[in-house]
C-alpha cells in the first residue's frame, strides 16, 4: 500500500505555489481559464515524478458521510465497534488533512426514516456555512413510499440537494425491490426535478438496477462503490453477474460510476494490488468521462484510512498509465460536471 505524503518539507514552497496556481485557476470559474490554468500548471510538472503531480490534483469527494448521534438516529450503527460513534465535520477535516479535498458532496447515512428531514436540514446548514468544503448533498428517501413525492417536494429547487439514495442491499431488502411500480415512478419524478438516484445494491442484482434505469431515461444515476463487487470473490458465476451488470449500466449514457467502497471487502492486510482488478474493470468499463472518485469515509476506516484509500487509488491509476488529464476528471472534473457543483 502506498503512503505518499503530498508535501515534503523540502518542497513546501514550490508545492504551495503550485497549489495556489491551481486554486486560482479553479476559482476563476470559467471553463477556458480553468483548462489553460491547469494545463500550464501541469506543464510545469514536467520533470517531476508522477507522484508529485498527483499530489497537486484537487479532489472532489462525492461520497462524504457524517453522523452526529446526538442529533440523528442511525439504528445500523448500534454496537458497531468502529462506526458506532459520531463522525462530524471536524473529524472529516482531520482525516483528510493534506489531501487537497476541494469540495465534498454529502451522502445520506440510512437514518431512521423519521429523521430524514432532520438529516437534510443538518447537511443544508453545512452546505451554507463557509467553514467546511461541503457544497451539495444526496439525501435519504424511500421511493416506494406513498409520502415520497411530498417529501422530496420540500427540496425542489434547492441549490444543495442533488439527489436521493436508498440503500438496496440491506438484509431485509428483497431482490427486485427497485422495480416496484411506485419506486420506479418516484425515481422518474427525481429526473423531472433534475435530481439523481444512487444505485447501491448487491453486485449480483445490478441488472435489476439496469431495468430501473431503462424505465427512467430522464433520470441520472450513480452506481455506488464499483457496483459493490467483492474483491475477494472467487465464484466465477458471481463475478460474471457483477461484470454483466456493470457493462449493462455503462451502456446507458445517464449512468456514472463512483470509484469507491470496495476496500471494505478486502482482507485486513490488503494491498493496492488486491483492489486493482475490480477498480480497473470499473474504471475502464465506464470510461474517462463517467467515473468519479468517492471517499466513503468513515465506512472505509473498517479497512483503510482516507489517506490509505486515496493513496491506493492513485497507485492503481499510475499503474494503469492514466493520463493526468484523465486523473483530474476522475478526482475532480467529472463530479463538478455531474452535480453542477458551485464554488463555496
Ligand atoms: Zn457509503
Amino acid at each position: 500500500m502506498s503512503h505518499h505524503q503530498p508535501l515534503s518539507p523540502a518542497l513546501g514552497r514550490r508545492e504551495f505555489l503550485r497549489e495556489a496556481a491551481l486554486g486560482a485557476a479553479i476559482g476563476a470559474g470559467v471553463g477556458g481559464v480553468i483548462e489553460s490554468g491547469l494545463n500550464s500548471a501541469f506543464a510545469a510538472e514536467q520533470g517531476k515524478s508522477a507522484v508529485d503531480s498527483q499530489a497537486a490534483l484537487p479532489i472532489v469527494d462525492t461520497h462524504q458521510h457524517l453522523w452526529d448521534l446526538s442529533k440523528l438516529n442511525l439504528p445500523w450503527t448500534k454496537g458497531n465497534e468502529v462506526l458506532g460513534k459520531s463522525f462530524v465535520m471536524s473529524d472529516y477535516l482531520a482525516a483528510t488533512k493534506g489531501l487537497n479535498i476541494a469540495r465534498t458532496v454529502y451522502m445520506e447515512v440510512d437514518v431512521d426514516p423519521k429523521d430524514q428531514v432532520k438529516e437534510a436540514e443538518y447537511v443544508i446548514d453545512l452546505c451554507q456555512r463557509k467553514d467546511n468544503p461541503m457544497v451539495a448533498a444526496v439525501i435519504s428517501g424511500r421511493p416506494a413510499s406513498d409520502g415520497f413525492a411530498a417529501y422530496i417536494a420540500k427540496f425542489k429547487g434547492s441549490p444543495y440537494i442533488k439527489g436521493v439514495r436508498q440503500v438496496l442491499h440491506g438484509a431485509s431488502d428483497p431482490a427486485g425491490y427497485c422495480l416496484d411500480k411506485q419506486f420506479v415512478r418516484s425515481v422518474q419524478l427525481l429526473g423531472e426535478m433534475g435530481m439523481s438516484f444512487d444505485l447501491c445494491m448487491r453486485s449480483g442484482e445490478l441488472l435489476d438496477g439496469d431495468k430501473l434505469v431503462a424505465q427512467c431515461p430522464g433520470t441520472r444515476f450513480v452506481v455506488d462503490h464499483c457496483g459493490n463487487g467483492d474483491v475477494q470473490e472467487t465464484d466465477a458465476g458471481k463475478i460474471a453477474r457483477w461484470k454483466d451488470g456493470m457493462k449493462a449500466l455503462a451502456q446507458r449514457d445517464n449512468v456514472v460510476c463512483k470509484i469507491s467502497g470496495i476496500v471494505v471487502t478486502a482482507r485486513k492486510d490488503w494491498k493496492a494490488a488486491d483492489l486493482a482488478p475490480n477498480m480497473r474493470f470499473s474504471m475502464e468499463t465506464f470510461g474517462p468521462d463517467r467515473r468519479m472518485f468517492a471517499g466513503d469515509w468513515p465506512v472505509c476506516t473498517l479497512r483503510a484510512s482516507f489517506a490509505q484509500w486515496v493513496g491506493a487509488l492513485k497507485e492503481i491509476v499510475r499503474e494503469m498509465g492514466m493520463s493526468l488529464a484523465d486523473q483530474k476528471k476522475l478526482f475532480h472534473d467529472n463530479a463538478v460536471r455531474f452535480y453542477a457543483l458551485k464554488d463555496k
